[in-house]
């Protein structure tokens, strides 16, 4: 993990934005149209833990995967988006050992002069508990798995309704229930459940609470 801590080296205090919630709530899109809105950058961390998954996949043991994680394992996001890696990526991330090697980068990450966007299951309560702002994004297990599938078919994949509900159900309740690190809100997160909300709208909340923050 050295050689991705060295990337963000330069690092300095920024403003720092936590984005949590389950899969498919909606806080990518939400994470990434805050990011171009206030010109910060952005770091999907379940990605940190997807390139794990994906070296576990290959024959890796878990702790040297995730200690030895370099940039190159993070290009080319869209073949880590798998079910199959989310799946290895939450198997991976209920180890502490896991989750420890991970921590430095997040942290200098989500320094970033100029403000950084930082999206997962954990940024407001463990990796920036001092965020400048914490959103929690949740939505209905069923509407999130409808998002999921659409997603996955478009994508060329082949599953169906009840599949990707059970994977959703399985890994919120393996995120929630671990005992490192589990995915709960920071009790300063304003949540925001996006079941109702279209996209737009949902951005727009979470917009409006970031230049809330900036302008106190
Ligand atoms: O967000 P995404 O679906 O890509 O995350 C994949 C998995 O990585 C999650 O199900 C979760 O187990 C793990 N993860 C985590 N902490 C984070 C981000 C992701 O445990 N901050």
């Amino acid at each position: 993990m050295s050689r991705l801590i060295t990337v963000s080296q330069n690092a300095q205090s920024g403003f720092t934005v936590a984005i949590d919630g389950p899969a498919a709530a909606g806080k990518g899109a939400i994470s990434r149209a805050v990011a171009a809105h206030f010109g910060f950058a952005h770091l999907d961390t379940g990605l940190l833990y997807r390139a794990v998954g994906r070296r576990v996949l290959g024959g890796l043991d878990p702790v040297t995967a995730a200690q030895s994680l370099d940039p190159a394992d993070l290009v080319a996001p869209d073949s880590l988006r798998t079910a199959q890696i989310a799946e290895a990526a939450s198997r991976v991330a209920v180890i502490p050992e896991v989750r420890a090697a991970l921590v430095d980068f997040q942290r200098a990450f989500a320094r970033r002069l100029g403000g950084a966007v930082l999206d997962g299951r954990d940024i407001g309560t463990v990796i920036c508990p001092a965020a400048d702002v914490k959103l929690f994004v949740t939505a209905s297990p069923e509407v999130r798995a409808a998002r999921r599938l659409k997603e996955l078919c478009d994508n060329g994949f082949e599953t169906d309704f009840a599949t990707v509900l059970a994977d959703v159900r399985a890994r919120d309740a393996r995120d929630g229930g671990r005992a490192t690190a589990p995915m709960v809100p920071a009790e300063d997160a304003l949540m925001l459940d996006t079941s109702m909300m279209a996209v737009d709208e949902a951005v727009a909340a979470a917009i409006a609470a970031v230049a809330a923050r900036r302008a106190s």
